[in-house]
């Protein structure tokens, strides 16, 4: 990096910190701001698709809608005549949506009669990387990718976590983060543009690590210096292992103590951790709330938790798009969430699931005024359920009316806040491992469970017909191949002993077929599967299992 671009990189990254992430707003704005994006809607819509898809010669978006036969001035008049919804329901059945595979550009897209080859990069938001931004008042400008990214951290995280702590009656009381995510400040950022910037931010990975990069270290620096000239204290990051969660539960019982009531942002899987260890202290949880995301809440899990004494809400977000879901102040459901519809539009789309009759997959649009990744009729590989009722919070005043519970994954297996696809591991179990250490292509397999302790466990099957091997070499080939793919997440995985081999058949689902991989939401659809998978989460006792 030369001294120029180092140097003009520090004056954009400040410049973007001091207009958009470090002025704060106040709950009023949030909603004035949620009111206006949910009135225009319509408008919203057809200017992203103006911008973005015909606008940019390069969009694949175009190319499908052209494939399809519609102009703009269709997309238009289909809006304004039928509404959003409808119109999108209409581009889908017309063959304009992706699935998820295709939005990851693994697959060719295939659409009447027409093969289309798209890469993951050609979704990316072509005005990030042509250095243009959107300021809050909607006028484009010139400026950078790594602006663009704080405005997005405070147009759309920042905004829904304030809606998050509103319908949850949580505004004003002292937060602390203890999070996975290697991306340093989203939620530290989130939190002080919000007006509450974390009183203490324990981080799961360790910012020391050089395999983050310098950059997130020195952004990391500067976001602190630049706050503190602006009299706002942001906590340095505290790095804290998933499996020692001393210290955060001691700051959340003083801050409860002190302050009448706290709240936390972390995985749930980290807030079962917490709740067991306030167990083992003899003292409750009662004034303590967990904002729990980056993987599934589950009835469980929130069980665990409700049983301390703490309350929980689910935060449901993904890394394509930002935050979707918020938590409902009067939930029904463990993960009753309302959808962040002032920034999504979100058509549930029956399909089927291997033998799984069939799911209501969720194909989203982004409204947000520079998403990451530009999404139409995108299937995030997620299901769940989708209902529009009057729940009486805050949100369903401000016409946020469409709910989502019981959301899963297709593909993606999460332990403790970290996500591989298990696509991605396909390969490495079907023909690296048994290349390696034996057996054949249906010996291994990978499988995500809710332990006995609620916690979410990924483990690695081998078949006892491998013969002798060596387990620990098994595991360490496993996790090199999967770090060659991806960029994060087996670092913590192995620091909470998320992942572990097992000696024993693969699992077949009821119709006697053996998967490379099952996601808990998979587990939870076979006969009798739960209980015998969480009883094989369980710590085996040393030697080897027969
Ligand atoms: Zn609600």
């Amino acid at each position: 990096m030369t001294v120029i671009a180092d140097t003009l990189w520090y004056a954009r990254m400040a410049a973007a910190l001091a207009r958009v992430v470090l002025r704060p707003v106040s709950y009023e704005e949030t909603v004035a701001m949620v009111r206006r994006r949910m009135a225009a809607r319509d408008q919203r819509f057809l200017a992203l698709a103006a911008l973005h898809i015909y606008g940019y010669s390069q969009s694949p978006y175009l190319q499908l809608l052209g494939h399809a036969g519609c102009e703009y001035g269709d997309l238009e008049t289909l809006v304004r005549q039928r509404g959003l919804e409808p119109t999108l329901e209409s581009l889908r059945r017309a063959g304009v949506y992706l699935s998820y595979e295709e939005f990851k550009g693994k697959v060719p897209v295939v659409r009447n009669g027409r093969t289309f080859h798209f890469s993951e990069q050609d979704f990316a938001n072509p005005f990030l990387r042509a250095g243009v931004e959107t300021r809050t008042g909607g006028t484009r400008s010139r400026g950078s990718p790594v602006s663009v990214g704080l405005q997005f951290v405070a147009e759309s995280m920042s905004l829904n976590f304030h809606l998050a702590l509103a319908a949850l009656n949580l505004l004003g009381q002292p937060a602390v983060l203890w999070s996975p995510g290697v991306s340093l400040l989203g939620g530290s950022l989130a939190f002080a543009h919000i007006g509450n910037p974390p009183v203490r931010w324990f981080a799961m990975h360790d910012h020391n690590d050089p395999s983050l990069g310098p950059r997130s270290r020195r952004l990391s620096r500067l976001t602190t210096l630049l706050a503190r000239g602006r009299g706002i204290r942001l906590p340095p990051p505290e790095f804290t292992p998933v499996d020692t969660p001393e210290p955060v539960l001691a700051e959340l019982l003083s801050l409860r103590d002190r302050r009448g009531g706290c709240f936390i942002f972390t995985s749930p899987s980290a807030a079962v951790r917490l709740a067991a260890l306030a167990d083992r202290w003899g003292a409750t949880l009662r004034g303590v709330t967990f904002l729990a995301g980056m993987e599934p809440l589950t009835p469980g899990k929130a069980a665990d938790v409700q049983r301390a004494g703490a309350r929980v809400g689910s935060v449901y977000g993904f890394t394509e798009g930002g935050v979707a879901g918020i938590p409902c102040g009067g939930a029904q459901a463990p993960d009753d969430m309302h959808l962040a519809m002032q920034d999504f539009v979100l058509i549930p789309h029956r399909r089927p699931f291997g033998e799984i009759e069939e799911l209501n997959a969720f194909m989203l649009t982004s409204l947000a005024a520079m998403p990451p990744k530009v999404m139409l009729n995108v299937e995030i590989d997620d299901f769940g359920e989708v209902t529009t009722r009057r729940c009486g919070c805050p949100l369903d005043a401000l016409g946020l009316h469409q709910h989502l519970t019981s959301v899963r994954s297709f593909t993606k297996l999460t332990g403790e806040g970290s996500t591989i696809l298990g696509t991605d591991c396909v390969r490495i179990l079907e023909e690296v491992l048994p290349r390696e250490f034996g057996g054949r292509s249906i010996d291994y397999q990978l499988l995500e469970v809710e332990d006995e302790q609620r916690l979410t466990r990924l483990l690695l099957l081998v078949s006892p017909d491998v013969g002798p091997v060596d387990e620990r070499r098994v595991l360490e080939r496993f996790i090199a191949e999967v770090r060659a793919r991806t960029s994060q997440g087996m670092r913590m995985w192995r620091q909470a002993e998320t992942i572990r081999v097992v000696r024993r058949e693969p699992v077949a689902t009821p119709r006697g077929k053996i998967l490379p991989f099952h996601t808990q939401a998979l587990a939870a659809f076979m006969v009798g599967g739960s209980a015998d998978l969480a009883a094989l989460a369980a710590p085996h006792p040393a030697g080897r299992p027969t």
